[in-house]
């Protein structure tokens, strides 16, 4: 099955099984100004989850699209990505674990056909100082169902990553964690604050066998490990306690609610690693091979960053987001340009946008009516932002040449001078730096914003004075 197919399938299922399938939620979110960006599947229906009644009932399903910043950092790496969709869905008091967790192996290993062999999971270990049970009636599920399947189901208590990586797994279908199976707004069950609700998840991972454990995040590999073999595609997370001032109370209304990336459904699917190999990111890393004459296997990195970044910048650009410098627009803003930088690495020198972005839109049509409404729009305001991006980019360069010629420490009054005047991103001149190798100072990001404060004093101070004056 490819991506779009494995969408459609799971929404399909969820219809079937009584959910009413909502729409997706615009990047940014409405009402919202504690955060940029709708980062997950929940996110927009917190306020149901916690009480209020949806207008679609007790079970609901969507493929929310996603956008991390905070995980721009990770880019680069085999399975995140800044953009991604989550598939979700939710039982507002109405169904719980016997129900949510044979659905989702019913959707993995029947719909979409992943190999129970290469599933592993995760449960919640208690925590007996608050009076928590360990999670054993979702361990128990789960035994049921891989046993049907034929396949051993041992259990291996590992508690926290740290130990799990002194240990392993062992094998072991069915691990045992604390907090890092533990769900809440606000941490562990000792940092809730009375009144919050909480409750145990249960993590579904794909092992690949034929990727090599990396020592270098800990001795052995197990679920919970960054050494590479396993990827988490999804989790259900059970609302099953409130804390109170006399501890864990069991709520009056048990909700569920379930994320699972589409993109890392759809690499295990294709018994992939790599999730640019999946039908919805693989026509755009071509499209930058043809662009640029070099391949993807020498240029891993790079073209996992342009591919991921444009995608995203093409999101925010259909729900109505510009390059600024501020806010979301920032975030696009240096989206575009960290793909244009890496895109020049490789000898595109012009028109990445144009020609990569009519990709990516194509590649949604179907299931996002209003990325096809909105194509020429989302064009028009990235190629915009690349003819911006180009008159600079060659200068910006040569003037970081010339600092990491000169030796001296770079400085935050540095980095604002490059941002200024060439239009370069603060992240982005100082990940140059640190990749040439050029000393910098510790503080270079106080620095820098010294000088973006500095600066708008100054503008306002000007402002005034033309007030009086006029
Ligand atoms: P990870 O530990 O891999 O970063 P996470 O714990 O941040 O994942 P959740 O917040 O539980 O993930 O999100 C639910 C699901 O969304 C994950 O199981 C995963 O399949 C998917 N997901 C999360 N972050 C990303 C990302 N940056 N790119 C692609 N898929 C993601
Ligand atoms: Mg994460």
């Amino acid at each position: 099955m490819d991506a779009n197919e494995i969408r459609s399938a799971y929404l399909s299922l969820m219809a079937e099984r009584g959910h009413t399938v909502i729409p997706r939620a615009p990047l940014v979110p409405k009402d919202d100004p504690t955060t940029l960006f709708t980062g997950s599947g929940m996110q927009p229906l917190l306020k149901y989850l916690l009480g209020a009644e949806h207008p679609s009932g007790k079970r609901l399903a969507d493929s929310q699209t996603c956008l991390r910043s905070q995980d721009i950092e990770e880019v680069g790496d085999n399975r995140h990505t800044t953009f991604f969709e989550m598939l979700g869905n939710w039982s507002l008091g109405d169904y719980f674990k016997s129900e949510q967790i044979p659905l989702f192996w019913h959707f993995l290993t029947e719909v979409v056909g992943l190999d129970p062999n290469r599933i592993y999971v995760t449960v919640f270990s208690g925590d007996p100082a608050n009076g928590i049970p360990r999670d054993d009636e979702s361990a128990d599920i789960w035994t049921e169902l891989f046993t049907k399947a034929g396949v051993s189901a041992d259990r291996v208590v590992l508690l926290t990553e740290e130990h799990g990586n002194e240990v392993g797994n062992q094998g072991a279908r069915i691990a045992y964690y604390s907090d890092k199976n533990w769900w809440s707004r606000s941490g562990g069950p000792d940092t809730m604050p009375v009144g919050d609700p909480g409750g145990p998840d249960s993590e579904v991972f794909y092992y690949f066998p034929q990727v090599e454990h990396d020592t270098a995040f800990g001795k052995y590999p197990h679920q919970n490990s960054d050494g590479g073999q396993y990827m988490e595609i999804g989790n259900s997370v059970f609302m099953q306690y409130a804390k109170t001032v006399e501890g864990f109370a069991e709520l009056p209304k048990l909700n569920v609610d379930y994320g699972g990336g589409l993109e890392r459904i759809a690499a295990a699917s294709i018994d992939s690693p790599d999730v640019y190999r999946i039908s919805l990111l693989w026509p755009i890393v071509q499209k930058i091979e043809e662009l640029s004459g070099v391949g993807y296997d020498d240029n891993t990195v790079a073209m996992r960053v342009i591919a991921d970044h444009i995608r995203g910048a093409v999101f925010l650009a259909v729900d109505g987001v510009v390059p600024s410098n501020k806010e979301q627009g920032y975030v696009m803003r240096r989206l575009v340009r960290r793909a244009i930088r890496f895109a020049h690495q490789l000898g595109v020198q012009d028109n990445l946008l144009t020609q990569l972005v009519p990709v990516v839109a194509d590649l949604y049509t179907e299931a996002y009516p209003e990325v096809a409404e909105r194509r020429e729009t989302v064009i028009a305001v990235l190629e915009k932002e690349e003819r911006s991006f180009r008159r600079t980019l060659g200068k910006g360069l040569r003037e970081l040449k010339r600092l990491g010629k000169t030796g001296e420490t770079v400085t935050g009054k540095d980095l604002f001078k490059l941002s200024d005047t060439f239009g370069f991103p603060v992240e982005l001149s100082a990940e140059e730096a640190v990749t040439r190798g050029m000393p910098m100072t510790v503080n270079w990001r106080a620095e820098f914003d010294g000088e973006i404060e500095a600066q708008r004093a100054r503008s306002q101070a000007s402002t005034k004075l033309g007030a009086t004056v006029d």
